[in-house]
């Protein structure tokens, strides 16, 4: 069985994740992995050349300064982009789970909906919580904690960006997980072992 994990930037998926790692459960980071496929799979990278240029690749290694100039503001190119990573992904998560010895494989992903990765899961927990307190944690972890109205603007554009994300997720297939710190990470974790 697949179990998906989304939620906005800073709702903490990714710490939810790595406590289930922690207690023994296979999580697939999809982002890392997406990586990690488009580093190794030559149809994957041949795809990518062809569309964004030799430039996408230097000695080998994927140019993503260069791949995210040539895609900002160019929705279309973006699409077409993701139509490549996305079904390769997909496809890596479907053999993963076939040859995984576990019964569960939980995948983490930001962009779940949106890759079509919903439709392999059987349950989605969705990670919600405050928007404020998702836009502290993310000054915390990725400006070093300068909470400079710059930076607030910025973090808050991308949070919004998200907001009907999930929208989409039906409610019998969705779990939700409220992690506005009242409640342990652990204690989350048990709780949705408990109601899965
Ligand atoms: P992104 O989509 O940006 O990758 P995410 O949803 O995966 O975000 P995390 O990286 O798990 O979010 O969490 C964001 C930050 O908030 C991290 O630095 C994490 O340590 C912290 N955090 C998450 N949950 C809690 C919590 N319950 N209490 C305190 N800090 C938390």
């Amino acid at each position: 069985m697949i179990i998906g994990i989304t939620g906005g930037i800073g709702s903490g998926k990714s710490t939810i994740a790595r406590e289930l790692e922690k207690q023994g459960f296979a999580v697939y980071d999809c982002d890392r992995e997406a990586k990690r496929i488009i580093a190794e799979n030559k149809a994957v990278q041949s795809a990518i050349i062809q569309l964004l240029g030799e430039e996408a690749f230097v000695n080998g290694h994927y140019n993503t300064a260069y791949v995210a100039r040539r895609v900002f503001d160019k929705k279309e190119l973006l699409e077409q982009l993701n139509k490549i990573v996305h079904p390769a992904v997909k496809e890596d998560i479907l053999q993963r789970n076939g040859q995984s010895a576990k019964p569960v494989l939980f995948i983490e992903s930001a962009i779940l909906c949106e890759a079509g990765l919903d439709e392999l899961c059987e349950k989605i927990i969705v990670v919600e919580a405050p928007e404020a307190m998702r836009i502290e944690r993310v000054i915390a972890r990725d400006y070093k904690g300068d909470a400079s109205p710059e930076n607030i603007n910025k973090v808050r554009a991308r949070v919004r960006a998200q907001e009907n994300a999930y929208a989409s997720i039906p409610q019998k297939k969705r779990l939700t997980i409220i992690n506005d710190g009242q409640t342990s990470i652990d204690e989350l974790v048990q709780n949705l072992l408990t109601n899965s």
